[in-house]
């Protein structure tokens, strides 16, 4: 199958105050599978930013008084309203961001599943005194209108990770995608305007220049940033300014660790998928793969077969399980990684064929190099894993920890209770044991050390988005 049409055309509009806006200057957005120009953004400046922040701090007056329950309805009804728009936006998804169409179709009721799954959380009043002389309330109030900044690698669901908190706790939000994945998102702002109010949820999209002029708003009370380490501190710094609340999700550089007693045979797919999986672009992949000296050979050649196997192709054609890399800049970046594993000697395993159009790479497999390696210590974000041999417990938790990275971790064993306690002991926000990449709306999801600062999901991550307020009630003059 080829790239479709789509019935809606591939000009999309920001939505902002509740209307459709356009600008001359535009965004070309490209299908990283071709390589090819398939649709177009609006490019948003100064003015436009303006328009939308007023838009939210309008809406905020009434969106803040809607009773908490009236806001975990209408995020339902826009749970409802993605659903039955699934099969146009999961195309549009992987037209933009090249991951197979079944996967991206997850993704974009992930969105819905968070509209809906966030609302079984509850803001209620907690009283932290009640004696003869007074009680004392804490209520829990949204902020104002909050900057919402999103990268190209989960561009529907990292957007609706903020969407669905702040909107629920009571705030109006101005979010701007990835300029390489914007349109998804810019149609499901478009959608979403039959449901909300006008200026709760502006969608606006831009140039690399529209980030930064978005953290320094004064008009913001908040920033919601999904993305690289390097660029949530330039984000830190901008909101130190007048003080503005963050919460930042960045990278990582995570840890698996395969114990000697696991089925070779019955892991290797899941630990494979693990590391793959969106062909390797995503925060928590496993990103060191650490595996028993006893079973090293036997799973490292399995790992191998996967790879040669496994089809990385156009996300529209059938039986692909990888697409392409997002955009060209990541494709060079790994691509460099990759060069640099084989020029100082490292013994790369390489996957089978890939397609010669767009930006696709294949899947590749390091046998143990060092640990001071650039392919182990840096976050390669890309389809090149390095397979780390280990023989003791104490040893290879020193290994898995030494990192400035804290995202997210694995254990595999069939001795869940020493599983259990090597994930007691990682320096991680998230440990799975004998999964990966899981993450709900029951659950906190919270990068330490430079991974980030603050959580998104469960009611930690929807707490984040408001503020304590504590009054104090006499009960005699
Ligand atoms: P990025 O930091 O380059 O860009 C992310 C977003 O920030 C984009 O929308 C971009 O336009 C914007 N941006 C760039 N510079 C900015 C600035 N100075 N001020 C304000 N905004 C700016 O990241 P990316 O390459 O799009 O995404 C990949 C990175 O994101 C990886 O490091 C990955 O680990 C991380 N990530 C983290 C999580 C998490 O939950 N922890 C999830 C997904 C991705």
């Amino acid at each position: 199958m080829t790239t479709p049409t789509f019935k809606h055309g591939c000009e999309f509009s920001m939505t902002i105050g509740g209307e459709l806006i356009n600008t001359a200057e535009r965004l070309d957005v490209i299908n990283p599978a071709t390589g090819e120009v398939f649709a177009s953004a609006p490019r948003a400046g100064q003015k436009e930013l303006d328009m939308a922040v007023a838009a939210g701090q309008r809406a905020y007056g009434e969106w803040k008084l809607y009773p908490y329950n009236e806001r975990r309805k209408l995020l339902a009804e826009c749970a409802k309203l993605i659903t039955a728009n699934v099969d146009e936006l999961s195309q549009l998804f992987t037209a933009e961001q090249g991951r197979p169409l079944a996967m991206a179709r997850d993704e974009v009721l992930g969105a819905a599943l968070w509209l809906k799954g966030m609302g079984m959380h509850e803001l209620p009043v907690e009283i932290t005194e009640d004696t003869d002389a007074r009680r004392v309330e804490v209520h829990r109030v949204p902020l104002g209108v909050v900057c919402g900044i999103v990268p190209w690698n989960f561009p529907v669901l990292l957007a609706f990770w903020k969407i669905s908190h702040a909107l629920l706790a009571g705030n109006t939000m101005v979010l701007k995608p990835s300029p390489f994945t914007p349109v998804t998102t810019l149609r499901i702002g478009e959608l979403l305007n039959e449901v909300l109010p006008a200026g709760v949820l502006n969608i606006i999209s831009g140039g690399d220049e529209l980030g930064p002029m978005m953290t320094s708003h004064p008009g913001f009370a908040k920033i919601s940033f999904t993305g690289s380490t390097a660029t949530g501190k330039r984000i830190m710094a901008s909101a130190a300014t007048d003080l503005k609340r963050i919460t930042l999700e960045l990278g990582g550089n995570d840890a698996a660790i395969v114990m000697p007693d696991v089925d070779v045979k019955a892991v290797a797919q899941q630990l494979f998928m693990g590391a793959f999986f969106n062909t390797a672009q995503i925060c928590i992949a496993t990103k060191r793969l650490y595996i028993h000296e006893d079973i090293y050979d036997e799973m490292r050649d399995r790992l191998h077969g996967l790879a040669k196997v496994l089809k990385v192709g156009n996300g529209f054609d059938e039986g692909v399980l990888f697409g392409p890399m997002q955009n060209k800049l990541q494709y060079d970046r790994v691509s460099a990684l990759m060069t640099d594993a084989r020029e100082i000697g490292l013994t790369v395993l390489e996957g089978g064929p890939v397609p010669d159009t767009g930006y696709f790479l294949p899947l590749t497999l390091v046998d143990n190099p060092p640990d001071d390696s650039r392919v182990v210590t840096e976050e390669a974000f890309g389809p090149i894993l390095p397979l780390l041999k280990f023989s003791t417990i104490d040893e290879v938790i020193a290994r898995a920890n030494n990192s400035e990275y804290g995202l997210a971790g694995a254990v595999w064993s069939k001795d869940i209770e020493q599983a259990v306690a090597i994930a007691h002991r990682l320096e991680t926000g998230t440990v799975w044991i004998n999964q990966n990449l899981q993450s709900s709306p029951t659950t906190p999801l919270a990068g330490h050390k430079q991974s980030g600062i603050g959580a998104e999901n469960g009611k930690d991550g929807l707490l984040e988005f408001t503020q304590p307020k504590s009054i104090y009630i006499p009960k005699t003059q």
